[in-house]
Parts: C-alpha cells; structure tokens; sequence
C-alpha cells in the first residue's frame, strides 16, 4: 500500500492568476513570447535556413485539402504545431499578444480543417491511409498525438475561454471512448503514452466522467494484454515503419500490469507520461495501489536511475531506462522531453500526496537538464543532455551520434522544442498549490500569485534570490481577515533554514518537506533564508561512471567545467576537495556565480602508454551552471571531475 495519504483537493493555480517576475527566470520565459513561438512558427512553416524541415503545418494543410501533396517527416510531426500551440495558450496568460493569437487562431482554424468528419485528427492516417484509423497503435502515435491536440484544446480554453477548439477535440475524444470500448479494441492501449494524461486534463475541465473512465480504462488495461504484440497479426493492420524488430513489451510499459510495476522500464518519455496519468488517476479514484506503485517507480528513478542533473533515460538505443545505476556520462541521452516529463510526475505527486520531496525533482529537472535544453537566445535546442562531451568523439556510427556537442537549429523529430516552450510558458503551474485553508509554495520563484483562502482572494508575491542566495520574502495578502496555513517547501539542499515574521525568528511546524505557518488577518509577511553555499557531490560507487570523481551543485544548480575557461583536456584536471570552494559573482553567462576550485592539471609528453606516472602542476577550476553550457565556444564540458 501506499506510504502516503492523499492530500485531497489541492488544485494548479490557472495560469492567468500567476505573474512570475524573477531576475532567473525572466530571461527564459520572456524568452518563450519574443523570441521561441516566433522561431517555431517559422520551422513549422520550414522557414529556418540550414534547418532540418519540419514540413508539420504543410502535413495539415494537405490533410485539410488546403494544398496537393504527400506527407512527409515522422507519423506524430503534427505533435510540434500541438505543443506549439499549447505554449502560445500559456504565452497569452502571461503576456496578451494580438499577434499571437492571431496567429494561433489561424493554427486553430487549419487543425479544425484538417479533423475528418467523425472528429478523427492525424495528418499522417488521413495523407496516407485515408479511411483507416487506429490500425497500428504500437507505432502509429495517433493516441499520443490525439492527447497532444487535446492538451492544446485544454489550455486554449483555460486561457481564452473560448470553447471551439476544446469543443472539437471533444469530439476526438468521445471517438476514442467510443471506438476503444468496443469488442475489437476492448484491450487495446496506446504504444506511445500521453492520451491517458490528457483525457484526464479534459475531464478536469468539462467533468465528463467518460474522459477520466477511458483514461483509466488505459492505464488498467496496460500489462494486462498482449494487444500490442499481436497486433500486427490483425487484418487492419498498417505497417508504419516496415523495420519493426522483435516487439519488447517493456519498452511500453506493457510488460506488467501497472499496480505491479516496481522499476521504471522502457522509453522514459513514454514512461513518465505514463506514470504522469497513473499519479492523476491514483488522487482522482484514491486508488491506493497506483500510488504505491507511482511511490516504488519515483523511488527506482531517483534513487537508482536518475543524472545528477534530472536526466532521465541513459541509453541513446530505444531511448531507454537500462539497468540500475548504469548512467553514463559521454553516451548519455537523457532527452530534454523526459526530464520535463519527470518534471511534470513530480508535479502530480505533490499535488496528490501533498510531500514536498517530488518537487525538489521536479526542480532538479527543471534547473538542469529542462534549461540546458534551450540556448540563451531561444533559437536552438539540446535533444540529447550529456554530462560529459568531447566534441571531437562524438562521430556518426558511434555509440556517441546522438550527442551534439553544440545546440541545433531544430530536428527532423522534433519533439523537445516546442516541449520546452511549453514548459517553461507553464512554469506558473510548478510555484504554487492551493487547497481549501492553504497555499503551498512549491519553487521559490519571485512574482505575484492570485489564489484563495477559505474562498477569500488573496495575493501571494513572492521575492526571492533564488538560485544565486537562499533567501525569500513572501507576502500574503487577503481581500478581507482570514485564516489558513502558508505552506513553504524546504528545499532538501536547504542549510539550517530560518523563518522570521513581524514578531522575530519563530520555528514553524513541518509537514512532510514544508514549513507551516499559520496565517490570519489581512497580511502575512514571512522571511524565509537557509544556507545554500556550493558543494561537492559523489556518487554511490556502483555508478561506475563517476567513480573517483565528484560534482559541484550549489541549490538546484548542477556546475560544469567547460573547455574556454578551463583549457582543453578537461579529463586531465583533478580537483582538490580539501579546499574550499570560492563562490563569484557577475559570471559572464546571465549574471551568474560561478565556483572556482583548486586542484591540478596533470601532464603528460608523447606516447599512449607509459610506466611513468604523469606530474602535476597546480591549476584553477571554473565551473558555471551545467544549465547554461555550450553558450559560448564550443568545446569540450564535464559534469563529473576526477578526484585528486
Ligand atoms: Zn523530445
């Protein structure tokens, strides 16, 4: 059974009621209206020069009857217009842009142009196989690309209110309860998880309980059959891909029924979508096993599968989880969609549980890989995030093609860009929880948060220095006297937190990772500082990978070494851990603080091999925060440090 209760009824607080204006994370989110939708929009049109095309809005037109031609790129490429879309809703809480929505208006009207008459949508099947509809669903993507649209038509209406689009993935969606709950598909899942989450985010929406029913129909039926193994032996069958190896039921989660899943398997995007749902589903039905096994999956990633930096699927084969504690540094894949899908597990679990362990996760993920994924100027993208790269090995037929050692325009798939849009325009989601007598401040990000207390409208701004200083100022203030409890997460790298009020330092109660603190009256003010100065990590020794080595984390900031400020060779440097580790200010990338370490540079003259060990001469170490890396010159980078 579960560890924990569930805590009922905390809700996301909606995007339009939360204002983030954070000196960190400004420059991102900004970034998501001036410069990413723009710049996505014009790949989904093919207009970046020297870019891999994306031919997404050309499939759709051509599905729509707008224009002659044949579909071209990856069965779920109308994913990215989906993504894109969701990311311009999120956009528009924050920041109104007649442009944008304009645009996106126009994005909506050619995907209602392209959905076929019975409310089927998917540009590939409608190109290529007119008629024929969910007749490969273990290669097809049309239910993970069904719950992208969906998730799009969710967020439209949250933001603008406006119905039509919603209302029309309705229709998919009541074709899906419909189709897959007749004889022939009474035991079909999805291969390629995501519909589950979104038939739940539609049921939050309109209360339509078939939505939640189907959702977990799914996740209940997953493991249980062997429909995804024989269905290519079926005579609606369409072979999609035509190189089809022998069918690993693990790979989609569908070696086991979920209740009785124990280690994260398979390909991690499509698992931590998976488990995504299995948390909703788990709090919605307070189904007690689900989340025993959402507790024992999370529990298997952080504690034996997971990068330092929230990186999540080590191998570049299959996309996978491996094997406990095999994470390689140089080969690593650890794709920017499954860390945001960890991010987006975590986000559920403490909305269900109400522990505030999942969100240093789900911070972790974001702080790190998530950011890495996205260069500064918005304009290319990480898929793969090593922690450790040598741009000269990573060569095509290797077991390093995957790595890129510089950020890329964009991608044939591309699923991580407008993945990340979309993440970082919902970043309000991750701050706050609100439930009945509480709000819980989940990320201490600075801004202003609409919520209620007992009902009563409220304004939470929160103030904080994070993630250069532990320090935040929280302000809460009511419309009229009210009572309830201000929840804030302690973070686990927390050092000796304080809280002060108007009446001087006190000691709050804790509850499972968060301090709480009553409130009452019509203003709270609560000063909250810990410690958070730069440290080592090591890692357990059966990480063969970091053996002998250490990393430097400083809050949720993973560092890294790069190349230009640390010379070529980074292998050859060996930190010091018996000296400190000097914190600086005003780094060139963001403003950051940058780590300057002691340590040696060992050298070495001529030959592979020799009998003489090699000397030593003293050197500095810089690190800067692993989520910036590959800014500037491109070069070689280390997460993990050897050891002198
Ligand atoms: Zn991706």
């Amino acid at each position: 059974m579960a560890n924990t209760e569930f805590e009922k009824n905390l809700k996301y607080l909606p995007l339009r009621d939360t204002r983030i204006d954070d000196p960190f994370w400004n420059g991102c989110v900004r970034l998501v209206t001036g410069e990413i939708l723009p710049y996505q929009y014009d790949s989904l049109w093919d207009r970046i020069p020297g870019a891999p095309p994306s031919r997404c809005i050309r499939n759709l037109r051509v599905a729509a009857g707008l224009e002659e031609g044949e579909f071209e790129g990856w069965v779920f490429q109308d994913t990215d217009l989906a993504k894109w879309l969701e990311a311009a809703a999120y956009s528009l809480a924050a920041l109104p842009d007649r442009k944008l929505r304009d645009t996106a208006e126009d994005m909506i009207d050619l995907v209602l142009q392209a959905q076929q008459p019975n409310g089927y949508l998917n540009s590939y099947f409608t190109v290529k196989y007119p008629g024929h509809q969910f007749c490969n669903l273990k290669e097809g993507h049309e239910l993970y690309t069904a719950g992208h649209f969906i998730e799009a038509a969710v967020a439209w209406y949250q933001v603008t209110g406006e119905d039509r689009f919603l209302n029309a993935m309705r229709r998919f969606a009541d074709l899906i309860c419909e189709v897959f709950h007749t004889p022939d598909y009474a035991d079909a899942v999805p291969g390629h998880e995501e519909i589950e989450l979104a038939l739940y985010r539609l049921y939050e929406v309109t209360g339509e309980e078939k939505y939640r029913a189907m959702a977990y129909d799914f996740i209940n039926r997953r493991g249980t059959t062997d429909y995804l193994s024989r269905e290519h032996t079926l005579p609606r069958f369409i072979d999609v891909w035509h190189d089809r190896g022998p069918y690993i039921p693990e790979y989609a989660q569908a070696h086991l029924p979920v209740r009785e899943q124990t280690t994260a398997e398979g390909h991690a995007v499509r698992a931590l979508y998976l488990y995504s749902a299995m948390a909703d589903l788990a709090g919605s039905y307070h189904d007690e096993a689900l989340l025993a096994a959402c507790e024992r999956l999370y529990d298997n990633i952080v504690e034996r599968r997971m990068y330092l930096t929230g990186g999540i699927g080590s191998s570049g084969t299959l996309e996978r989880f491996t094997v406990d504690y095999d994470l390689p540094n140089d080969t690593a894949y650890a794709e920017s969609c499954a860390s945001i899908a960890l991010a987006m597990f975590c986000k559920r679990m403490a909305r269900v549980t109400g522990d505030a362990k999942y969100m240093d996760t789900a911070e972790l993920a974001i702080y790190n890989t998530v950011l890495a994924g996205i260069a500064m100027d918005g304009r290319s993208f990480f898929y793969v995030n090593p922690l450790e790269v040598i741009p000269d090995q990573c060569i095509p037929a290797t077991d390093r093609a995957h790595v890129k050692p510089v950020r890329q325009k964009w991608f044939g798939c591309a699923c991580c860009p407008p993945n990340i849009a979309r993440t970082l325009a919902s970043l309000g989601e991750y701050v706050l929880l609100e439930g009945e007598d509480s709000v819980r401040v989940n990320l201490l990000i600075s801004g202003a948060y609409k919520t209620h207390l007992h009902g009563v409208p409220v304004e939470l701004t929160v103030d904080s220095s994070l993630p250069w200083e532990g320090r935040a100022v929280l302000r809460l203030r009511a419309e009229r006297p009210v009572t309830g409890r201000l929840l804030i997460r302690v973070p686990e790298y927390a050092e000796d937190p304080a809280f002060a009020a108007a009446g001087g330092p006190f000691v709050p109660a804790t509850d499972r990772g968060y301090a709480v603190i009553d409130v009452s009256g019509t203003e709270t003010r609560v000063t909250f500082t810990f410690g958070m100065t730069a440290r080592l990590i090591y890692a357990n020794p059966r990480v063969s990978a970091d053996a002998g080595k250490v990393a430097v984390k400083k809050g949720p900031l993973v560092y890294c070494l790069e190349e230009m400020d640390n010379g070529a060779g980074l292998a050859s440097l060996r930190i010091d851990t018996t000296k400190a580790l000097k914190e600086v200010p005003g780094g060139d990338l963001r403003d950051c603080v940058t780590i300057e370490a002691e340590g040696e540079r060992l050298t070495w003259s001529g030959r592979l091999y020799s009998t003489r060990a090699p000397d030593a001469v003293p050197a500095k170490l810089t690190f800067v925060p692993y989520c910036f890396w590959g800014n500037r010159t491109p070069g070689e980078m280390t997460v993990w440090v050897n050891k002198k």
